[in-house]
């Protein structure tokens, strides 16, 4: 039997929100609903949606995302599809269970053997890049990614843009020619902030420059694509293909969804799909936990536009716990040269620590995005 008997929320360390989804036949399948500082307000969203759930069949996934998405008149945004998002990456993982498949095998197959990570250096104000980008390749890693800088003015000073040239420069130095730098602006730049330095970090030649402007102001991004040679990413915070088809149209070349924001396993699949009528490849937001990796991942697996895969492995936020702490088998997320081999265990593919998941949600965790301010004191983006 697959009908969904139980539905239970975990709020762990560092930061993330597990959702546990359970069949009266006893498969446990696992997502991840984690929506950094609005978490605890997800989790409430996600026993609401169980009431939809409870007492169906778990194997009916996309019936399942169809009224959890527009079943309750009011739809979209962060809240509900990070719900939506988690319920739907565990009803994949007892799907695959179910089946005796790896989620990547139910999605169409493999296109790939391995999938290709990058990880973070430098942190909010990205002051010591050449050591944190040393370490990362002393790991194995190809490719990481950095802020282009701290707090920005509106319009930015001659040495805030050297600044940020400046790291990017020495980025590329300890990188060498055949690793790469990712550069992300986090939304901290005005759109004439961005047109400045997209132009002057062309010759450091970044694999894609993150997120140029805020998403409520994606009608601009057109504007910064066409002021620069480097390929330009979105995506972390838009949350279905209606969210990214402006920004596709506007000429993106890399396509950031988040699979615990954007819907899950189904409506990132179809985002993906999306993004191939565009030319677009896809490098899914994951600064997440295991759950979302291995979600990431499967999805990677099965996804011929796919271009590289985000990490938290040792980022500054996971303070208290790392990627790896709550899997039983660390080796499936075990990277390799860089790489993630494929995952060939059932469902997600990873086996959680459901004892370790149970404690660190009874010590509980707060998480809030950080508020920043101009010396003037007015409200800056962080
Ligand atoms: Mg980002």
């Amino acid at each position: 039997m697959t009908t969904i008997a139980r539905i239970e929320t975990f709020l762990v360390a560092p930061r993330w929100l597990f959702v546990r989804v359970e069949t009266a036949s006893g498969i446990v399948g696992w997502g991840e609903a984690t929506c950094e500082g609005r978490s605890e307000t997800v989790r409430t969203a996600v026993h609401e949606l169980a009431e939809l759930l409870t007492g169906r069949d778990a194997l009916r996934i996309e019936d399942h995302w169809q009224v959890m998405t527009k079943g309750a008149f009011y739809r979209g945004g962060p809240i509900l599809a990070s719900a939506v998002a988690g319920l739907d990456q565990a009803l994949w993982d007892i799907a695959g269970k179910h089946f005796g498949a790896p989620v990547h095998q139910l999605l169409g197959g493999p296109v790939r053997d391995r999938i290709r990570v990058y990880g973070w250096v430098g942190g909010d104000d990205p002051s010591e890049v050449r050591e944190h980008i040393a370490a990362q390749v002393e790991a194995g890693l190809t490719a990481v990614k950095m802020n282009a800088s701290g707090r920005m003015s509106r319009l930015a000073s001659v040495s805030e843009l050297d600044g940020v040239v400046a790291r990017v420069a020495a980025a590329r130095e300890v990188l060498g020619p055949d690793r790469d730098v990712a550069v992300d602006l986090h939304g901290r730049f005005t759109l004439a902030n961005a047109r400045r330095v997209a132009p002057l970090l062309e010759p450091y030649r970044p694999m894609f420059l993150e997120e140029p402007v805020v998403p409520e102001n994606s009608h601009l991004i057109g504007e910064v694509v066409r002021s620069t040679t480097v390929p330009v990413s979105t995506g972390e915070r838009l949350y279905s293909r209606q969210d990214f088809l402006p920004v596709l149209q506007a000429g993106i070349a890399v396509a950031q969804p988040d699979l615990s924001h954007a819907g899950g396993i189904t409506e990132v699949r179809k985002i993906a799909t999306l993004a191939e009528t565009y030319d677009v490849q896809l490098a899914p937001h994951c600064p997440l936990g295991p759950i979302a990796l291995a979600a990431c991942l499967q999805l990677g697996f099965a996804t011929p536009n796919f271009l590289i895969q985000e990490q938290s492995l040792g980022i500054h936020y996971n303070l208290g716990a790392d990627v790896l702490d709550y899997c039983l088998d660390k080796t499936p997320l075990t990277f390799v040269d860089g790489h993630v081999e494929r995952l060939t265990g059932p469902g997600l593919g990873i086996e959680i620590d459901e004892a370790a998941v149970r404690a660190a949600d009874k010590a509980g965790t707060v998480w809030r995005s950080p508020v920043w301010r101009h010396p003037d004191g007015s409200y800056a983006e962080w």
